[in-house]
């Protein structure tokens, strides 16, 4: 008889570790309880799924124990995920480098080539079915578990849970994988919503909604810079967005769920350093002294972005360049090369990619991905205290997770 192992929760990870649950020869049920598989999946990468990275180091990756993440990836890292794609036929190519996306730039052929893999493999699929309670026990001297859901008992001798975060509700990935694991006895970290948002004080945001442009921004917490990113910074009606503020966002949302205060200094000239900036204003400024503040960097920066930083350095836009103050300029330079936007919070889950925090790693072996608590089971993805940079980072971890997870919830008991 083929031992069972069930997968709770059908997303990247629950996918890719019962295909390699499968692939290792035992018998898989994935419960699911959405009314299909993979929802989240197909909204990655803007609908082209960015599905792993080839610049991939630690440096990638973030949790409460700093080395588990690459423990995990370097078992299964993203040539592996590339080779692994192949064998489903979805082949992949790089865009700015080092990301990988399919080469048909659509998530649903990734979604519908583990689906057909997991028919191939005769992976059952149960959908609409809510775990209810799990009674892990023991049968024959091996883990025994069983899953108490609204479509009856299900059995196994092994367990996957790999219910995702609390990111993205509408997909599935609505944090009810915590209270499983927490029943279980595992100790969840806060879960807080990364690569999100962050919205602002002030209502000045409203006149700069829609403006994309490119910037260096510098995450200062209680005082003190602790990261910087660079990139097209997006503004919005209440705050900032675009992917530095995504990067920055996990480190933001923690520090201000410890009310620490949260500021974000925005470098609208991040291509100049400051002596060559200020050296730049002062030339535009004589060049173009004939001319009004407020078309003072036209074909520079955003029109309404001059004008909402002259404002705020107190040059009314009619003000003729050749007036402009000593004090002005200097405050003019201050909002050009480090405007500060104070960040009152991260958006919610519904608006978040991941989530920082989940599932303690130092009760899971990342050798294996089992429990260090119940015998026999294992975790995959995002339901991990773990969480990757924008850029295909998330997948990679849920691939690799759920690899290792699948296989070695196989595997458990026969050697
Ligand atoms: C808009 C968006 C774009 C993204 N783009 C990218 C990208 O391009 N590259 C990248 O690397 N990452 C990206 N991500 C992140 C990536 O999608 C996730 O990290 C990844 O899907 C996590 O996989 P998972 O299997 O852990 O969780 P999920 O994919 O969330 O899957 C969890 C599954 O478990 C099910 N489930 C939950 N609780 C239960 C329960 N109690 N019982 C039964 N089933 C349950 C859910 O319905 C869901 O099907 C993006 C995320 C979003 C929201």
């Amino acid at each position: 008889m083929k031992k069972k192992v069930l997968v709770i929760g059908g997303g990247a990870s629950g996918l890719a570790a019962a295909i390699w649950t499968a692939r290792s020869g035992a018998s898989v049920t994935i419960i699911e309880h959405t009314s299909r598989v993979g929802k989240k999946l197909l909204s990655t990468g803007n609908g082209r799924c960015n599905l792993t990275n080839s610049k991939m180091d630690g440096s990638c990756f973030f949790c409460s124990e700093p080395d588990f993440p690459m423990k995990v990836i370097s078992q299964f890292g993203w040539k592996d995920t590339l080779r692994w794609f192949s064998s489903m036929g979805i082949l992949c190519r790089s865009r700015m480098e080092t990301y990988y996306y399919p080469m048909s730039d659509q998530a649903s052929s990734v979604l519908q080539a583990l689906c057909l893999e997991c028919e191939r493999l005769g992976v059952e699929i149960l959908t609409d079915c809510v775990p209810r309670k799990i009674q892990p026990g023991k049968k024959k001297g091996q883990p025994f578990f069983t899953v108490l859901t609204d479509q009856g008992n299900i059995c196994g001798e092994g367990l996957i849970l790999a219910c995702g975060s609390k990111a993205a509700p509408n997909t599935g990935s609505d944090g009810s994988g915590y209270a499983l694991a927490e029943a279980l006895g595992h100790r969840i970290i806060k879960p807080l919503p990364a690569l999100v948002q962050l919205r602002c004080q002030g209502n000045h945001y409203k006149s700069l909604a829609g403006i994309r442009t490119e910037a260096a921004l510098s995450l200062y917490i209680a005082g003190e810079r602790i990261r910087q990113e660079a990139g097209e910074l997006q503004l919005t009606d209440y705050g900032i967005s675009g992917i530095p503020v995504f990067q920055l966002s996990r480190f933001a949302a923690r520090a201000l769920n410890e009310r620490k205060k949260v500021q974000v200094r925005i470098d609208f000239l991040p291509f100049m350093d400051r002596e060559e900036s200020r050296v730049f204003l002062k030339q535009r400024m004589e060049e173009f002294s004939y001319r009004r503040a407020g078309d003072l960097f036209l074909g520079v920066l955003h029109q309404k972005l001059v004008l909402a930083l002259s404002k705020a350095a107190g040059i009314p836009p009619e003000t003729p360049v050749s007036g402009i103050s000593a004090g002005q300029r200097e405050r003019l330079f201050r909002n050009l090369k480090e405007y500060e936007a104070l960040v009152s919070s991260a958006n919610p889950f519904p608006n978040a990619q991941v989530a920082s925090g989940g599932v303690d790693v130092s009760e899971v072996n990342p050798q294996t991905m089992e429990s260090r608590l119940v015998p026999g089971l294992f975790f995959a993805g995002e339901i991990l205290d773990v969480d990757g940079s924008c850029g295909g980072y998330n997948l990679q971890w849920a691939w690799a997770s759920g690899k290792m997870a699948g296989s070695q919830a196989a595997q458990k008991g026969r050697r």
